[in-house]
């Protein structure tokens, strides 16, 4: 995709210093990275305590496969702003992880980016924006 491409390129320039890309240090893995491993070959160390959350390796794939058709974030993107989105959102939030009856159901989805996830869930969903949502 040509315009994430694009914004990928921006967020590098614009949030990191300039680090050359060496190899991933997973024995015969030639897949280039900033540092440590590739995507591929990463530690699995966030597993437990996601899961204890309700994000277990169902919602991960599912996670996988929508922010790969949403793959710029909503906030942002209303600002004209072009950032990959890494996190799906739960417009209207769900407090009971996957026993949340609107914890899959897709119109309740919205792709972000990590800030304004973390923005999205420190301020709005404090004062109830999904709430006011019909009325
Ligand atoms: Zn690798
Ligand atoms: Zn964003």
């Amino acid at each position: 995709m040509f315009i994430v491409s694009l914004a990928l390129t921006k967020d590098l320039v614009t949030n990191m210093p300039y680090q050359p890309l060496r190899r991933c240090s997973f024995p015969g893995c030639r897949n280039k990275v900033r540092s440590g491993r590739c995507e591929e070959h990463k530690p699995k160390d966030t597993r437990a305590s996601s899961s204890a959350r309700g994000y277990d390796h169902k919602w991960s794939k599912y996670r996988a496969q929508y922010l790969r058709f949403h793959p710029l974030c909503v906030m942002c993107l209303e600002k004209g702003i072009y950032t990959p989105a890494t996190v799906i959102d739960h417009i209207k939030p769900v407090e009971n992880g996957q026993a949340d009856p609107l914890f899959w159901v897709e119109s309740n989805h919205q792709a972000l980016c990590r800030n304004c996830h973390s923005y999205k869930t420190r301020v709005i969903d404090q004062r109830g924006y999904g709430a006011k949502k019909n009325g």
